[in-house]
């Protein structure tokens, strides 16, 4: 290969500084890039993402390169950087579903993580999996619990999954959903993450934490999202334990455009961009009043309304 070939690969680890782009051969090329980007007008923390399709200008001597363009995103998943005001950070890209995990206990399941969750597929309509894991720590309660939050999401359209990543319950699915496809696998440190991984696919060895190492305070192990190819066909895009998923880069309507059930009703409102909060002639609140819509998706809902209303409100009055 001659000095200053290009070359296409995809993104399959970020550090932050470094990417690692890897070729169609399987080779892998350590790059850099340079300059800024926005991402449809947002400032992001990563210009790059993980599953991103890229041109390296590859130098004659290493297996290392400079990213010189990112080809069109399929579709991508950000959330707003906890670091950074007004940034979202690029969680990943060109994904075929996104795959979120949750206990009911060890880690107890937070109000409202995942609707937040699916805040952040479905701008894209990226198909979200629920993966409920632990289902061997439920009591009566918890199991009760379960079955009510499976039917509420199973009715909006996702799919829900109980697993026991220790007592090989559900594992057989989750490797069926997994098959040939790209998933991004989301979840709060402690859910059990990598252990599921890891029984899927005995050969990533992808590290893990035993909770009571760190008193469930959240540390972990992973620092940036990787991905990994399947055995039996597919990938999974590991990202770190997630602890809080904020979203102060989005507008009120955003927020009700992506409630699914909600914005299928929301032609039926009696105003356009309806809200959903106060306006009469509401068919959402219609639909929450004969029982086709849960409470709960609506209290997270004005949660969430509210969050981002608050945020844009100390925007415009600051200073
Ligand atoms: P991660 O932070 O999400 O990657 O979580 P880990 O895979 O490191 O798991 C955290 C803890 O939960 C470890 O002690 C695991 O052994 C435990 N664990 C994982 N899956 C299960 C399960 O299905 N049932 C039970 N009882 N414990 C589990
Ligand atoms: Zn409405």
């Amino acid at each position: 290969m001659s000095k200053q070939d290009t070359l296409e690969g995809t993104v399959i680890k970020s550090t932050g500084s470094w990417y690692d782009v890897e070729a169609a051969d399987g080779v892998i090329y350590k790059s850099r890039i340079k300059g800024r980007f926005r991402l449809d007008g947002l400032k992001v923390t990563n210009p790059i993402a993980v599953g991103d399709k890229v041109v390296v200008k590859v130098s004659d001597y290493e297996d290392a390169g400079t990213i010189v363009e990112i080809k069109p995103r399929n579709n991508y998943v950000v959330r707003s950087s906890p670091r950074k005001r007004h940034h979202v950070h690029l969680l990943a890209s060109n994904v075929d579903q996104a795959m979120l995990i949750v206990t009911m206990v060890e880690p107890k399941l937070k109000q409202g993580f995942i609707d937040r969750f699916l805040l952040m597929t479905e701008p894209y309509d990226i198909p979200a999996i629920i993966v409920f894991n632990k289902a061997d720590l439920h009591d009566q309660q918890a199991a009760a619990t379960y079955q009510e939050l499976h039917s509420l999401y199973v009715d909006i359209g996702y799919q829900v999954v109980l697993v026991s990543a220790t007592e090989d319950q559900g594992l057989a699915e989750l490797k069926d959903i997994l098959t040939d496809k790209i998933t991004l696998i989301v979840g709060q440190s402690g859910v059990g993450k990598s252990t599921i991984v890891n029984a899927i696919e005995p050969n990533l060895d992808l590290r893990t934490g035993d909770i009571s190492d760190y008193s469930g305070k959240g540390q972990h192990t992973t620092t940036f999202a990787e991905m990994y190819h399947l055995s039996f066909g597919g990938s999974i895009i590991d990202t770190p334990g997630i602890k809080t998923l904020a979203f102060n880069h989005l507008e009120v309507m955003d927020v009700a455009h992506n409630f699914k059930e909600f914005f299928r009703l929301s032609d039926d409102c009696r105003f356009n961009n309806c809200t959903h909060r106060n306006e009469p002639g509401c068919a959402v609140k219609e639909a929450i009043e004969s029982g086709d819509i849960s409470p709960l998706r609506y209290i997270n809902y004005n949660l969430l309304v509210d969050e981002v209303e608050d945020q844009n409100y100390w925007e415009r009055h600051k200073g």
